[in-house]
């Protein structure tokens, strides 16, 4: 039986009300959707802006690393023909390696920590620190280690790492990453005690020709006065000059001491005791040539005291020492505001240190010339492409592609590998 008209109509009607809902509904739910999306989109793009987003690190791997000098040389501790040195790789999930490296030497005798402590540092405490944290900028990895007391070579080696590696994730350099705008930068060289002041004035001939924009002699008590009368004798007053002293004075020494203000050196670096800032206050009263710290700062607030007490006029910022770069730009920003120059010194770096000393020496108040040099300097054969070659005599570029720059060559790392060893997430709980 046919369904009568007005029940057809009926039906019609509800079915008609029940799409009408829907639609409705689907209206309503699809305009949700949309103010949902957009305002993922939004806080995402902000959340980006702001460096919030995760920079999705996996994996990291140590490699030490024994690269033979191109000749061997006398430290305090004896002869020195090789670096001893651990290599720092972090990846993250979306294809991109970044690099940092320890500059840590084999013995306690510049700081606290060798290659061994950083190793064990990094392997028992900082790498699990980072790969279980969110980290989305390398900002948050000083505040993330800040915990942990002193080791600074050790965190500066991972943090350098991943300041690399964020700065690759977005496609810009290491210098620009810190904020840095020179694209060129002068350098010196550092000569170690020669045994003879003849053998010096031979070694400063030949970097005054090669065009090195600062000539920094180490000197200690008995061989100070003379060879830098000898020097400025020889090569003139025009001759960039310091004096560099390893704290190898006390205050007893300060006649001698004075005595160096008649060659207009560009500084005295650290004369008194490694871990000082009060003697050299006074000592810098005593004194018209600049002291310049270099061992007794590791942080910005040692900066901070040693700059409200007049221990100084000048700072040395080694990354390393400082415990990496976020605390180095902290320290040269302090001493912009307070009118001291800094400098960036070196500590033998590969070609992977080398870049990350170039990329800090790019911020404005770093204005006297560095300790980095030219690869070839030190290495027969660096562990990096290109190598760090001066690009004028006495200037380095700062590179501009992303990250530090400079390619690690692979087949050189393996030539040096002692040892290596890779960590992740997963791999955290096999640690002891
Ligand atoms: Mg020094």
């Amino acid at each position: 039986m046919a369904t009568p008209i007005p029940q057809r109509g009926a039906h019609f009607i509800r079915t008609a009300r029940a799409v009408g809902k829907y639609a409705r509904q689907s209206v309503h739910l699809q305009l949700r959707w949309n103010q949902v999306t957009s305002w993922l989109a939004t806080y995402s793009v902000n959340m980006e802006e702001r460096g919030y987003l995760a920079m999705n690190i996996e994996r990291v791997e140590l490699q030490r690393l024994h690269m033979p000098f191109k000749a061997s040389f006398e430290a305090s501790f004896g002869r020195m023909a090789k670096r001893d040195l651990v290599l720092v790789s972090v990846y993250s999930g979306d294809g991109h390696v970044g690099y940092g490296e320890s500059t840590s030497m084999p013995y306690p005798l510049y700081n606290e920590e060798t290659t061994e402590t950083v190793w064990y540092m990094l392997e028992k405490f900082l790498i699990p620190k980072l790969l279980t944290a969110d980290i989305s900028a390398p900002e948050e990895v000083a505040e993330l280690f800040a915990p942990i007391r002193r080791n600074n070579m050790a965190k500066a080696a991972l943090e350098g790492a991943v300041w690399d590696l964020y700065c690759k994730q977005k496609g810009i350099s290491l210098a620009a990453g810190l904020g840095g705008s020179k694209q060129k930068i002068d350098v010196g060289v550092s000569i170690g005690i020669e045994p003879t002041v003849d053998l010096l004035l031979k070694k400063v001939e030949g970097f005054i020709n090669e065009g090195y924009k600062k000539i920094k002699v180490k000197v200690k008590p008995g061989f100070d006065v003379e060879p830098m009368r000898a020097i400025r004798k020889t090569f003139g007053p025009d001759v960039p000059l310091m004096a560099d002293a390893n704290s190898a004075y006390t205050l007893d020494h300060i006649d001698t001491l004075k005595e160096l203000d008649e060659f207009n050196l560009i500084m005295i670096e650290q004369p008194l005791a490694h871990d000082d800032i009060i003697d050299h206050a006074k000592l810098q009263k005593e004194l018209k040539t600049p002291i310049c710290l270099d061992e007794s700062i590791h942080t910005v607030e040692d900066a901070r005291k040693a700059i409200e007490l007049g221990s100084c006029g000048i700072i040395n910022i080694k990354i390393g020492r400082v415990g990496g770069l976020t605390e180095s730009k902290r320290i040269h920003d302090l001493c912009q505001k307070h009118n001291i120059p800094v400098w960036c010194g070196g500590m033998f770096e590969t070609g992977v240190g080398r870049a990350h000393n170039i990329a800090i020496t790019s911020l404005p108040n770093f204005t006297i010339p560095g300790d980095t040099s030219a690869s070839n300097r030190y290495w027969v054969e660096d562990i990096v492409e290109p190598e760090v070659v001066l690009v004028e005599p006495g200037i380095l570029a700062v590179p501009s592609e992303a990250g530090i720059g400079y390619a690690l060559k692979p087949e050189s790392v393996k030539k040096f590998l002692v040892h290596e060893q890779s960590y992740s997430k997963q791999s955290l709980a096999h640690v002891e």
